[in-house]
């Protein structure tokens, strides 16, 4: 028989927008469950830029989106700093250029005054000679160059952060699962029918309202209604590069004028982004080595030497951008919409966001909570915007936590990025066998390119849920670094195995995906002798230790561990 959850909200998307309404919503005492058909964040959220900024670009066509994203990122930067870095900006100017300095600055000062809403700095004009100095890789072809101030963030991170709350204030938070049908009464949508694709157990899920965060694939969910939402599906693209190009970002610009850039995003520098209709199957987006071409070849007028650089893997996403029709890709608004589906469509329970930018994903899902509470009678106001995200409550002494537990300094910093005051916590975890516990745990490295250790990785599968080898690249960034794994990918296995009582079956499974996965993201961006490095430690991981494609069907029943625990906490 088909269990069944009764809830008041079914939020349908566990990428920024459903992580932020759950939270949202479970902070004002309202029943949630979350649903999300692969892992948190693993949709668009984690292909973006992981850019908390303003956009500058938008300042001309669309100053109110401007205005929210600098006010948003005020408000994610206080509730969760650790999870935020800066990012010093470059912007050269070309002597052959379409726009001379004294246009660009005009825009810049235009931009100065959003700087305080998200704790920015002003933006300074350098001459030639000083821009060189400061990144000696610009090209020598520049008249000038500015700086302006923008931040980051880890986004596959801030939708686990925002997720794991929500599951901590009571809500039902459940990854790999799908949304395969909606409930339909009198033509009112009262909830789903959800299938885990692990275990391939299958939920009623009934709920008072429905709330469809589905990003790009929104229109698809919409349609189990019978009901049409348009988006125009944009494909972005970047390239990974295995360290960081410079310390600063570096603006370019396209062969047909776009701008992109190349920036620091945490241990690397990432190059991107393309913005292409797409018109494909989402669940089967490639990247071409065209895209791959079209990035390098912008990058290189602003660095000549990039492709002494090596790039390690591609990312790729669909924005769900609103619709637009007769516009290039780059001048569609990148504004949002929250649609009451019973005022537009006469269909009662059923609400959708789309469109809009990571950067204002706070208040997005404020907006969008405020509809669901008014239509549940709902009196609490939101409390996003001074409730700090898990680990956000204190900053913490990362020396002291590096000698407490015996790991060195580059592991306690990247630990406490990710899980700010949370992070002794964290490495109270240890693989340790019971006879050999220490008075402090000593954690193990086990991914030195992040660097993460056995602890995370057993805090990960116990403490937060995480069900799959490959899950782990978005919630700690196992294996995403120079080596693609080859270094890690066994042993982390080894240790989730373990923590998640998986047989050597299911050990073997989660390996041939998790390389899978490595294959088709780092494959479009790598030529030569790093194609057959790269099948060589595929195969001494798969091939060489005797293990065959294992299974994973029937292996995470009803009593597996791995069922997940913020599902089981509510
Ligand atoms: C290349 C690129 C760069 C970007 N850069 C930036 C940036 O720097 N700053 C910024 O502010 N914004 C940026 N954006 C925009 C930003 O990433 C998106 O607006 C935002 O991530 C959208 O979040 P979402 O939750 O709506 O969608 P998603 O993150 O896609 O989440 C939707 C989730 O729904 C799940 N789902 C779908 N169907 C079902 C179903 N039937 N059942 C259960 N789950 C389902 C999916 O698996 C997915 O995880 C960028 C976007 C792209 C593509």
């Amino acid at each position: 028989m088909t269990r069944t959850f009764t809830t008041q909200v079914l939020v349908i998307g566990g990428g920024i927008n459903g992580a932020g309404i759950a939270r949202d919503l479970a902070l004002r005492g309202v029943r949630v469950v979350l649903v999300e058909k692969g892992e948190l964040g693993g949709g668009t959220s984690w292909a973006s830029s992981g850019m908390i900024h303003g956009g500058l670009r938008y300042l001309q066509k669309d100053p109110e989106v401007t205005l929210h994203s600098c006010v948003d990122s005020g408000n994610i930067q206080r509730i969760a700093p650790h999870l935020i870095f800066r990012i010093p900006f470059l912007m050269p100017v070309f002597r052959d250029g379409p726009i001379g300095p004294e246009l660009v600055e005009i825009g810049l000062e235009m931009y100065d005054r959003f700087q305080p809403l998200k704790c920015g700095k002003p933006h300074t004009r350098l001459s030639r000679e000083q821009a060189l100095r400061l990144e000696p890789a610009l090209s020598p072809q520049i008249e000038c160059a500015f700086t302006l101030d923008e931040w980051g963030v880890d986004a596959a991170r801030l939708c686990a952060a925002n997720a794991l709350d929500a599951a901590d204030r009571g809500a039902r938070v459940r990854t790999h699962t799908e949304v395969t049908s909606l409930l339909r009464d009198a033509g009112r949508v009262t909830g789903a029918r959800v299938r885990d694709g692990i275990t391939g157990e299958e939920w009623q899920v009934e709920a008072e309202l429905v709330m469809n965060a589905a990003g790009p694939w929104l229109p698809k969910v919409a349609r189990l209604a019978g009901l049409e939402v348009k988006l125009r599906p944009g494909k972005g693209v970047h390239l990974v590069f295995e360290r960081r190009v410079s310390d600063l970002a570096i603006y370019a610009t396209g062969i047909d004028g776009r701008d992109m850039f190349t920036f620091p995003h945490e241990q690397n520098s990432m190059a991107g982004t393309t913005d292409d209709d797409f018109y494909g199957d989402l669940d089967r987006m490639e990247t071409t080595e065209d895209e791959v071409a079209y990035v390098l070849q912008a990058m290189e007028r602003s660095i000549p030497s990039i492709r002494r650089h090596r790039v390690c893997h591609v990312t790729a996403g669909v924005r769900p951008t609103l619709f637009g029709f007769g516009k290039y890709e780059d001048e569609l608004s990148r504004d949002y919409q929250v649609i009451d589906h019973g005022a537009r469509d006469g269909v009662q329970g059923l609400f959708t966001i789309a469109g809009g930018k990571l950067a204002a994903y706070r208040l997005m899902a404020e907006d969008a909570a405020d509809r669901l509470c008014a239509t549940l009678g709902v009196k609490e106001p939101s409390r996003t915007a001074f409730t700090p995200l898990p680990g956000g409550e204190a900053l913490l002494d990362v020396a002291a936590l590096s000698r407490r537990f015996r790991i060195g300094w580059p592991a306690a910093l990247r630990l406490f990025f990710r899980h700010g005051a949370h992070a002794p916590r964290v490495l109270e975890q240890t693989s340790s066998p019971p006879g050999a516990e220490l008075a402090t745990p000593s954690p193990r490295i086990v991914c030195a390119c992040e660097p993460v250790t056995d602890a995370e990785l057993i805090h990960a599968a116990l403490r937060e849920g995480v069900r799959t080898l490959t899950d782990c690249s978005l919630r700690v960034r196992l294996g995403v670094g120079a080596c693609q794994g080859a270094s890690c990918a066994g042993a982390a296995a080894g240790v989730l195995a373990e923590a998640l009582g998986w047989s050597a079956e299911q050990a073997a499974y989660e390996l041939t995906t998790f390389w899978a996965e490595r294959w088709r993201v780092a494959s479009p961006a790598l030529a030569g002798a790093q194609i057959a490095a790269l099948e060589l430690h595929r195969a001494a991981d798969v091939g060489a230790r005797g293990f065959t494609r294992g299974d994973r069907a029937g292996h995470a029943g009803e009593d597996s561990p791995r069922r997940g625990v913020a599902w089981e906490a509510a």
